[in-house]
């Protein structure tokens, strides 16, 4: 298989077939994001991907997932894509989804009808990085799209039976602005519905503009309270049945999981259990960073 050396999935993908599709990231200038900074966005050559689709199909039995590689592989144009998944379903008629990550702007560019033909082959369970509800948190994180344009392309995914799931991060304003923003995600989440929302707290690593703001002084980090009363705040407006929420990214203060709504009440009772049980001391504490590539199991 042919893998550029910086290759990201999403934990839930930990058993799916890795096939690189594209390089680096279409966007690659979100404010906290270092992943592939140092990649030149391209897409594979289509020859490259069927031989990679045949070398997996000759070592592998079984293959229920496939998800396709980098940062934004939805980018692809849709002809491209529906031939890519086409080979997928040629190679491995046993496969259930092909998914990828995707954003608000990959969306943008297909026609309804395009984005039809990607669901009738199987495309599905997208890894969003939606991040927020709040307009002046999204332009600052240079998402290139506002919450607005986030919920009009969520609702033509929906509509055409394409599943996503939305990543969500807390804090993304910074010390002071934190409870301002729970509502806005919140009521963005309730209108889309998707079928997870994967959480965590804004961490910015050297190489990213978020991380030059962090180092001069423009941009404080909220403290471990703040975050916990973000997620709290979002947690009790969130209204989303069926939703499964994903809290284990090792950004969070606190590790919680489980399926909304039946779970919610004991996922906020968690957290809250867990506020009280800290000093103040570490209450007014940024988080320890260091191992945000990691996830609890
Ligand atoms: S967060 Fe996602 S869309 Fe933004 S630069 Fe990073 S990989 Fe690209």
């Amino acid at each position: 298989m042919h893998y550029q050396p910086v290759v990201y999935r999403p934990p839930f993908e930990a058993n799916s077939l890795l096939l690189q599709v594209t390089r680096g990231c279409s966007h690659n200038s979100c404010r906290f994001c270092t992943m592939y900074r140092d990649v030149d966005f391209a897409a594979e050559d289509i020859s490259q991907i069927a031989g990679d689709i045949a070398e997996a199909r000759a070592a592998l039995p079984y293959v229920r997932r496939v998800f396709l590689e980098n940062g934004d592989a939805f980018c692809l144009p849709g002809e491209d894509l529906e031939k890519i998944a086409s080979m997928i379903n040629e190679a491995f008629p046993e496969v259930q989804v092909i998914s990828m990550y995707a954003s608000i702007r990959n969306i943008a560019d297909k026609t309804d009808e395009e984005l039809r033909r990607l669901h009738d082959l199987k495309v599905g369970d997208l890894n969003i990085g939606v991040e927020s509800g709040s307009d002046e948190a999204l332009q600052f994180l240079n998402k290139g799209y506002d919450s607005g344009e986030a919920l009009r392309q969520l609702l033509r995914l929906k509509s055409a039976g394409i599943s996503y799931g939305l990543n969500v991060i807390f804090g993304c304003l910074g010390h002071g602005r934190s409870a301002e923003l729970a509502k806005d995600t919140a009521e963005l989440i309730n209108k889309t519905n998707p079928f997870l929302i994967f959480t965590g707290t804004i961490h910015a690593d050297p190489g990213c503009e978020l991380y030059e703001d962090m180092t001069a002084g423009r941009f404080e980090e909220c403290t471990v309270g703040e975050y916990l009363d973000e997620e709290i705040e979002f947690l009790e407006n969130l209204d989303s049945p069926g939703t499964f929420y994903f809290g284990l990214h090792p950004a969070n203060v606190i590790p919680v999981q489980g399926m909304l709504p039946e779970d919610q009440e004991r996922i906020l009772g968690e957290l809250k259990a867990g506020k009280s049980q800290k000093s103040l001391a570490e209450l007014n504490a940024h988080p320890v960073r260091g191992s945000e590539g990691a996830i609890y199991r």
